[in-house]
């Protein structure tokens, strides 16, 4: 029998235990650097397996497993969960409640497959922990914290991440996507977008809601300029690029029959794969409101006037490079996955990259190593086109269940 059967049968034997660890992480979700239960468990299942687990950057963990000095090898699985309402209806869905860094209460739910993640990382922790004649070297599991935030690499790095473990000649990672379940995918070069979010503050001038003429509503402003923002990709991007402009959040005032605010707020998400692009999709000027009410009193006040010059103010919330997966890794070559037969079997080669975002290059733990992260496709009959993170993701069919795919 050869490794990769060995390596199967075990993986059906493991599916249950998989599956209930999957469960436990699913019904308990906790929001980006909060992940403190999460990481005990983690750090206990690996050290019950055998590996030496230490707690990195506050909530991360790194294990690692030596059954010889070369190669070493690294797996990274990310662990935070979204403050998402779950709707699955699942038994085991989650019901927790976390807090934003703002204080705020939202809910929380591994609405982008986190908790699969770690239970397939565990898993195959599992697999090397007991089949450690079949392979020599050394392995290293990154449980990486905050990856939503784009918090938790760098904060396990500067912890001293590569200090603590064998430096990995190249490390592999996973995520999950709504794509056909049984199939991988993975790409040679650039694979994921750059994206960059802003939050908009639109400045008006509140007063009475009886009273509209008197005032600078920045609701209506705000409202103009949302619809502004969705001709970017049509009308300021060629043909030839690609660009994804969502505005995702708009919040203002507190109550229907009172004042109408002083300043609206608004979040705006850019995703783009060129750097020229990147910074055309992102111009102040193409965010500016182009109507403005005025009323009699506006036309005449000097104030007003100045109010309306400088209506916006915009913050960065944060911003991700390109991502781009290494050509020279075993079996990523776009050359290498077709006609290779059943070593290769499902494994889908991305001819464009995906408009997903994830943390800078310079921030990650693949960086500077030698790395590729694989889309683990989740979705049985391929009939989900929500994708990552809404209410519904889950991973709880058993088409879920593929077949290990060697690289
Ligand atoms: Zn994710």
């Amino acid at each position: 029998m050869t490794s990769h059967q060995t390596l199967a049968r075990l993986s059906e034997r493991l599916l249950e235990d998989v599956h209930a660890l999957y469960r436990t992480l699913r019904a308990a979700p906790e929001p980006s650097m909060q992940e403190h239960w999460t990481a005990a468990l983690i750090q206990q299942r690996m050290e019950d397996l055998g590996y030496q687990a230490v707690l990195c950057g506050g909530t991360g963990v790194v294990a690692v497993l030596r059954n010889g000095a070369e190669p070493v090898v690294a797996f990274r699985a990310d662990i935070d969960a979204l403050p998402v309402q779950e709707e699955t209806g699942l038994s085991y869905a989650s019901s927790a409640r976390g807090r934003l860094p703002d204080g705020t209460e939202v809910p929380v739910m591994h609405a982008c497959g986190h908790d699969a993640h770690i239970a397939c990382a565990v898993g195959a922790a599992t697999l090397l922990a007991q089949q450690r004649d079949d392979w020599s070297g050394t392995v290293v599991f990154v449980f990486q914290p905050g990856e939503e935030t784009s918090q938790g690499a760098r904060v396990m790095v500067q912890d001293g991440l590569w200090d603590r473990t064998p430096a990995p000649q190249v490390i592999f990672g996973q995520h999950v996507w709504p794509g056909v379940a049984g199939t991988v995918e993975v790409s040679s070069g650039p694979a994921m977008a750059m994206a960059d979010s802003w939050k908009v503050t639109v400045h008006g001038r509140g007063g009475h809601r009886s009273q509209p003429e008197d005032t600078v509503d920045p609701v209506v402003l705000g409202a103009h300029m949302v619809v502004r923002i969705q001709s970017v990709v049509s009308r300021e991007v060629a043909a030839q690029q690609a660009a994804v402009v969502t505005v995702a959040t708009f919040h203002a005032g507190l109550k229907e029959n009172i004042i109408i605010p002083s300043t609206a707020d608004f979040t705006v998400n850019v995703r783009t794969l060129d750097p020229d692009v990147r910074a055309r999709a992102s111009l102040p000027c193409a965010w500016q409101p182009t109507w403005r009410p005025r009323g009699r009193r506006d036309r005449s006040s000097r104030s007003s006037t100045a109010s309306r010059c400088s209506p916006t103010t915009r913050r960065r919330l944060r911003g991700w490079s390109l991502r781009c997966r290494e050509p020279s890794v075993r079996g990523t070559s776009p050359h290498a996955a077709p006609g290779d037969g059943q070593r290769y079997a499902g494994v889908l080669v991305l001819r464009r990259p995906r408009p997903g975002g994830r943390p800078r290059r310079r921030s990650r733990p693949v960086e500077p190593l030698p790395g590729i992260r694989a889309g683990a496709g989740v979705d049985p009959a391929h009939r989900s086109r929500r994708g990552l993170h809404c209410h519904h993701v889950s991973c709880r069919d058993p088409a879920c269940q593929t077949q290990p795919v060697r690289f």
